[in-house]
């Protein structure tokens, strides 16, 4: 018996370790034969007998199992080694990434403008009080400024709070005609189930001699902007009021989920505010040194449309980085 089971443990293979088990198990096998002498035993001996042989049998074959495991488990690691990777075996680990709702977004706005010939200026997160507020029409004391609660820094410097100080930095650095968009994140002291200290905007300027740039260019080209955002929509613009436009307009579209009819999201107005505009105000060329020119000027929330976009209700949940929510971005 001891002779078995140092067989089964010297087999190197296991086409070795199979054909042991034949020899063992097989219909003319060792055990096979064994239990053919029981006919030949007196009665009172053949229980003990069996039993024995019973207790030997899965013995040998609970070591021939793991044996045979373990001789598998060798093969795979071999035929590993020998192949590199095994590409067949399934790995659950590899999952693709995606582009974020919001960098999705951004992306789609890009697209457009850029295909309507505006460059993409960009400028500082970190921002003096000239270029965010002072030459945007928001003199020091002036009541607008708070619509805005500021990030200051011990020195005056601030996070800006809008991506307009980059349309007066491109102002100062570049003549007109000027025809631009400013992407990037903005900055406010602000948290809440549609505010986030820190979100994204895109906002855009286009100046040109006095006469040039119409009124009719802005609406045009914000009109076409949206319904290549959110499809065949209804657009409206409503008299509005920013410091540094005049006149504003606010823009609405017609609901994208209740098609106008009225429901939760839009208040049961059927409308949907999506972006700000209006006539650049000649305060705003003052500052920057223009002179005999004219031009519009508008901005939007890229969280804000990433959300119509994708019908996300909450704002905070783009920013928690929740693998539940970005996997179906996928
Ligand atoms: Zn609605």
């Amino acid at each position: 018996m001891k002779e078995f089971k140092n067989q089964i443990e010297s087999c190197k293979s296991l086409k070795e370790l199979e054909d042991l088990r034949v020899s063992l198990f097989g219909k003319k096998g060792f055990f096979a034969g064994e239990f053919a002498k029981m006919k030949k035993l007196p009665p009172e001996e053949k229980k003990s007998f069996a039993q024995k042989l019973n207790e030997d049998k899965e013995f040998f074959l609970n070591t021939l199992n793991e044996k045979k495991l373990h001789l598998e488990a060798e093969a795979i690691a071999y035929e590993m080694k020998k192949d590199g990777v095994d590409v067949t075996l399934f790995n659950q680990a590899s999952e693709a990434g995606a582009l974020h709702p919001v960098m999705d977004t951004m992306d789609k706005i890009i697209e457009y403008f850029v295909a309507m010939n505006f460059s993409i200026e960009e400028g500082p997160l970190v921002e003096d009080d000239f270029h965010n507020f002072e030459a945007l029409n928001l003199p020091k004391y002036h009541p607008a400024r708070d619509m805005q609660d500021t990030f200051y820094f011990e020195d005056g410097m601030l996070l800006r709070t809008h991506t307009s100080p980059v349309q007066i930095r491109t102002m100062l650095k570049d003549k007109p005609p000027i025809r631009m968009i400013c992407p990037g994140a903005v900055f406010r002291r602000d948290y809440d189930l549609t505010h986030t200290p820190m979100f994204h905007q895109v906002e855009g300027l286009v100046v040109d001699k006095s006469g040039v740039v119409s009124f009719a260019n802005l609406k045009y080209i914000l009109e076409d902007f949206l319904k290549y955002m959110f499809g065949d929509v209804e657009v409206r613009f409503r008299p509005s009021f920013f410091p540094f436009t005049e006149p504003s307009a606010e823009v609405d579209i017609s609901c994208i989920f209740c098609e106008g009819r009225g429901c939760r999201v839009c208040s049961h107005t059927g409308w949907l505010e999506v972006l700000g505009s209006g006539y650049v105000d000649e305060n705003v060329f003052k500052a920057v040194g223009y002179e005999g020119v004219s031009g519009y000027a508008f901005g939007l929330g890229v969280e804000r449309f990433a959300m119509l976009l994708h019908k996300i209700p909450d704002l905070r949940s783009l920013f928690e980085g929740d693998l539940r929510l970005l996997e179906q971005f996928r």
